[in-house]
């Protein structure tokens, strides 16, 4: 049972925050996933912030 870090995507152009997630801890670079922002109303690039 490893530990997770908590971590909401944000769009990366409107910069809602749409989803939540969870990550290792020690994991290399950005989280980024394409969802769909309903904001934005369409898929957008979504990236990890805290
Ligand atoms: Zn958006």
């Amino acid at each position: 049972m490893g530990e997770r870090i908590q971590v909401s995507l944000a769009c990366s152009e409107c910069e809602t925050r749409n989803y939540r997630t969870t990550r290792k801890p020690g994991q290399k670079g950005q989280l980024t996933l394409k969802k769909h922002c309903p904001k934005c109303n369409r898929h957008t690039v979504h990236k990890e912030t805290k």
